[in-house]
């Protein structure tokens, strides 16, 4: 398989390096501190087409294919966890979904303001009682001759407090379980829809996190979108994209973990010579080089894969495991070669491993990547 970059895809991961360094890298530990949301990034984003990253242009987006998307997702995380999370949430999952499965009203109708940035997308599957399983969703949409009520809450919802534009999934035929379930849009300013307060994270701290709660909300059939109880088998599919950006949002962070390590280990002098110069900092280093390299081959071949439109439920899998477990042992060794400055937060190592730490968690935890690729490979 040719995992070369085109020359336009070079071009887009240098547009998104020089971005990240110049606007993203020097604010990063004050977004970190305060846990405030860069609204003001948002703008400068949609101008370099990256609040549309593979939406297509007539709908105001940048029509990139994913390996372009995963390549601009990887330079901002090497500067900032949390805007990497953003565009992820915003791009792969609201957006994506709507442009997947949605009517052409519903593209015409949402994506040119997502794609724009004029409004932040959010996407909410997840319970208070319901992650991983989605089927033990409570969420009830009951359907009338004019359309549903929706009723039900939501968890970790990224953009949730600050999104325009929502798409959530509700239990619509609750004895078929996952086969029952349907995606809605709608807007913020809806009836009955209500965000709570930004959560307190251990990492990702600028990314917005927050629950959402449906009360007695009112939305159209229209509103639908994809098919009626369709909606958790196309959250699947939408999964296999995201997966592969999360996976490209570790491997920046691992990589940011490593740069900063090499340079402090060329710099920092004990018993009269760089650290460098001792194996087991040696050792360190080649760990994580090797693993990331590995990680990098994982993402960018489901990448590729999906951009020429193959099924990727496998390789996305395999690729946000690996990438967000050796981006979590990379940042561990980072932390241990800063000894003590490792641990505070002048230096930046702490913080990619408080946000590498989500890319382990979100769409999908590692356990359950594991229990799709074993259902792969034993064929159950
Ligand atoms: C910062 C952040 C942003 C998020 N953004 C979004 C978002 O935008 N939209 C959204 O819908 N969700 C979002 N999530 C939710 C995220 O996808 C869930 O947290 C995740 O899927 C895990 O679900 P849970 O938290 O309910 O954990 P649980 O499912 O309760 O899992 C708890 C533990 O049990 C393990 N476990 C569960 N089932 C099994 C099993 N069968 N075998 C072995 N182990 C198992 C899990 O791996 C985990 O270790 C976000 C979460 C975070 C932290």
């Amino acid at each position: 398989m040719n995992l070369e970059f085109t020359e336009d895809q070079k071009a887009v991961q240098r547009l998104a390096r020089d971005f990240a360094e110049g606007e993203v890298r020097p604010r990063a530990p004050k977004w970190d501190a305060s846990g405030e949301f860069p609204h003001d990034l948002i703008p400068k984003m949609a101008e370099l087409g990256f609040m549309g990253l593979t939406i297509p242009e007539k709908y105001n987006g940048a029509g990139l294919d994913l390996v372009s998307a995963a390549l601009v997702i990887e330079e901002v995380a090497k500067a900032c966890g949390s805007v990497a999370l953003t565009l992820a949430s915003h791009n792969g999952l609201c957006s994506r979904h709507i442009f997947d499965f949605g009517s052409e009203d519903q593209r015409k109708k949402y994506l040119p303001d997502l794609a724009s940035g004029k409004k932040l997308g959010a996407w909410a599957l997840t319970e208070p009682g319901s992650g991983s399983d989605a089927s033990g969703m409570r969420t009830r949409a009951v359907a009338d001759k004019d359309g549903f009520t929706i009723n039900g809450s939501k968890a970790f919802i990224t953009q949730g407090s600050v999104g325009h534009t929502y798409v959530i999934l509700a239990s619509t035929s609750p004895e078929k379980k996952q086969k029952g379930i349907t995606a809605f849009v709608m807007e913020k300013a809806t009836p009955g829809l209500k965000s709570g307060k930004p959560e307190d994270k251990l990492g990702c701290r600028a990314s917005d996190t927050a629950q959402l709660s449906l009360e007695n909300v009112r939305v159209k059939k229209d509103q639908i979108v994809g098919e009626m109880d369709r909606g958790f088998i196309d959250t699947l599919k939408i999964l296999d994209k995201g997966r592969i950006v999360i996976g490209a949002m570790a491997l920046g962070l691992g990589e940011a973990a490593l740069a900063a390590s090499v340079r402090y280990a060329k710099e920092r002098e004990q018993f009269g010579k760089p650290i460098s110069e001792f194996q087991a900092i040696q050792w360190k280093i080649a760990n994580m080089a090797t693993e990331l390299e590995a990680a990098r081959l994982l993402v960018y071949r489901a990448a590729f894969k999906q951009a020429k439109g193959e099924k990727t439920t496998l390789e996305s899998a395999q690729a946000k495991l690996f990438a967000s477990e050796a981006a979590i042992r990379a940042c561990n060794d980072a932390i241990q070669i800063h000894g003590g400055y490792g641990y505070i937060k002048e230096y930046p190592v702490e913080r990619y491993w408080r946000d590498a730490k989500l890319c382990e968690i979100g769409e999908g935890t590692s356990e359950v990547q594991r229990m799709v690729i074993a259902k792969h490979i034993l064929g159950a």
